[in-house]
């Protein structure tokens, strides 16, 4: 139980405790799963600000472990990137949606995760690049995600990696901007062609004072780095209008569509809107 008082540390929490008993075995169930088997995808609508027509899709992971039934992403993708199991994980989810792409419209853009650990093997990015290749669908239809984590050390190898994505016309999206510790400077170094402004700004849109001017402070910097800005997040039509107002380019959350299945998302596709 937990001791506190008289001054004393607390030492021994046993939330703490149950919590490295779990991503324990989180990692073990994931280091023996079936990844082709137990990982699914979803994808989570784009639309553009301006007409709310859809622009693509960004594809999540979802993992339904055959020991812990459904596992969340935010849980198990930090523990696979620390036993290695990100690599092959990435690669099925590229395959996968890759695949899926062939059954959408021309024209519309499937926005993919990367974990830093995918940029900083040399191996990993040759095997997503022979990936996309095999697919026959062209880089310039995919945009690649990566997080404010990436700007930390390795900055030459992870810069050459998004160069070899740049190659092949793929664009490059700074994730969850605003919630790490990026400076404008680094920021510049990976010459983002898309901001997505993360959930913690949005939510605070309809706050007249500093919510709504910390949003359009952000939107007119990613207009003077030459990017495109995504709202993330979006959950109401007031955020959604008041973000459209500050000239926001792309939106995305609840309120237009949750994450839908493979079979949901080819219907958005041809329809060309969500709601
Ligand atoms: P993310 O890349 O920032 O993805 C957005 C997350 O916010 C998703 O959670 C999505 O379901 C959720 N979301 C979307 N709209 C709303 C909204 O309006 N309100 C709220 N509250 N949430 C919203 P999800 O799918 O649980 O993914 C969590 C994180 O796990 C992702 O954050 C991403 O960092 C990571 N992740 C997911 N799939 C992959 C993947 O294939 N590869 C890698 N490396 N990471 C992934
Ligand atoms: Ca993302
Ligand atoms: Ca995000
Ligand atoms: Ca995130």
């Amino acid at each position: 139980a937990k001791q506190t008082g008289r001054g004393r540390v607390e030492l021994y929490a046993p939330e703490h405790e149950d919590q490295i008993r779990r991503t324990a075995i989180v990692e073990q169930s994931l280091k023996s799963a079936d990844l082709e088997e137990e990982l699914h995808l979803v994808f989570q609508p784009v639309v553009d600000a301006r007409n709310l027509q859809l622009i693509g899709f960004e594809v999540l992971v979802r993992w339904r472990s055959s020991h812990l039934g459904d596992v969340m992403p935010g849980e198990f993708i930090p523990v696979a990137e620390r036993c290695g199991t990100i690599h092959a994980i990435t690669r099925v989810v590229l395959r996968r949606a890759l695949s899926e792409m062939q059954n959408w419209p021309e024209g519309l853009r499937l926005k993919v995760n990367l974990s830093i650990y995918d940029l900083s093997s040399s191996s990993q990015m040759l095997a997503l690049l022979t990936i996309i290749e095999r697919s026959g669908v062209s880089g310039q239809q995919l945009t690649f995600e990566i997080t404010e984590s990436a700007f930390s050390d390795q900055l030459d190898i992870i810069l050459s990696a998004l160069n070899m994505l740049r190659a092949i016309g793929s664009s490059i999206a700074i994730d969850d901007f605003g919630t790490g510790y990026s400076s404008l400077s680094s920021l510049h170094h990976f010459r983002p062609d898309l901001i997505k402004i993360d959930r913690s700004f949005v939510v605070r849109v309809s706050d007249p004072y500093d919510g709504r001017d910390m949003i359009k402070t952000i939107i007119q910097m990613c207009r003077n780095l030459g990017a495109r800005s995504l709202a993330e997040g979006v959950e109401n039509e007031t955020q959604c209008r008041v973000l459209s107002d500050l000239g926001c380019d792309e939106l995305q959350g609840y309120w237009l569509s949750r994450p839908v299945s493979a079979e949901k998302a080819r219907e958005f596709a041809h329809a060309g809107v969500v709601k």
